[in-house]
Parts: C-alpha cells; sequence; structure tokens
C-alpha cells in the first residue's frame, strides 16, 4: 500500500530499529515505548486488520512472538510480556509486545461489573455473529 508507514518499513524507505526479520515478517522497535523492549511484529504483506489477515499469517506471525516474547523476557528480566493488537495509529495489522512486571501499574482501566442478565446478552451478541 503506498501511504502505508509500515509497508515503508518493510520496503526500507523509512529505517527502523529491526529486532527480526524472515521472509514473511518484521519485527521493530515502537518509537513510542511503553516499557523496556516495546516493539512491534507486523506481516510484510499488507493486511490493514487482524481478522482479515490468512490463518497462515496469524499462525506464523504467533510463531514469532513466542520467540519474542522468550527474549524480552529473559533480555529485560521480566516478569512476563504483553500482547496486544490494537491498530488505530497504523492501518497495518501489528501487535505489540512489551516487558510487564508483577504490580508495574501499567493500564489500570477501569473495570464495570455486569447487571443481572447482561452477560447472557453480550455473549449472544458475539456467539450468533459467528
Ligand atoms: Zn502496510
Amino acid at each position: 500500500m503506498e501511504s502505508c508507514v509500515f509497508c515503508k518499513i518493510v520496503k526500507g524507505e523509512i529505517p527502523c530499529d529491526k529486532t527480526y526479520e524472515d521472509k514473511d515478517f518484521l519485527s521493530f522497535l515502537t518509537i513510542e515505548p511503553v516499557s523496556d523492549g516495546h516493539l512491534l511484529i507486523i506481516p510484510k504483506e499488507h493486511v490493514a486488520w487482524m481478522q482479515d489477515a490468512s490463518d497462515e499469517t496469524l499462525a506464523g506471525l504467533f510463531k514469532v512472538a513466542k520467540k519474542l516474547m522468550r527474549a524480552i523476557k529473559k533480555g529485560f528480566k521480566a516478569d512476563y510480556v504483553q500482547l496486544s493488537v490494537a491498530g488505530e495509529e497504523v492501518p497495518h495489522f501489528h501487535v505489540h509486545l512489551f516487558s510487564r512486571y508483577l504490580n508495574d501499574g501499567l493500564f489500570n482501566f477501569p473495570h464495570k461489573k455486569y447487571k443481572e442478565g447482561e452477560a447472557s446478552k453480550i455473549v449472544k451478541k458475539i456467539t450468533q455473529a459467528f
């Protein structure tokens, strides 16, 4: 895709701090890390959203993610590594990996509780959309 920043990184038109590359995938440091080792993994082929990627692409990407998760955990002595898929910023499917530490206080999202009967309605919305 012509205007896509990540496609330009794949083509080498924009530099990146590369952490992994094979014929199908590329990984590089994010420019706005939330913790040490925060990187992105992308398929080299442009696809905007995770749900539009092929099963082969997803399987391959998650194999790369496992390899990089182990490296981040070891390299930064992290308690665990978080994997997130967001994707609003750049419309080229990408996975975030970053080191996490127990009680690090990142992402204390407010949580709500379901009201009586609400959970079953939500389950229906999901399962009836398959
Ligand atoms: Zn792209």
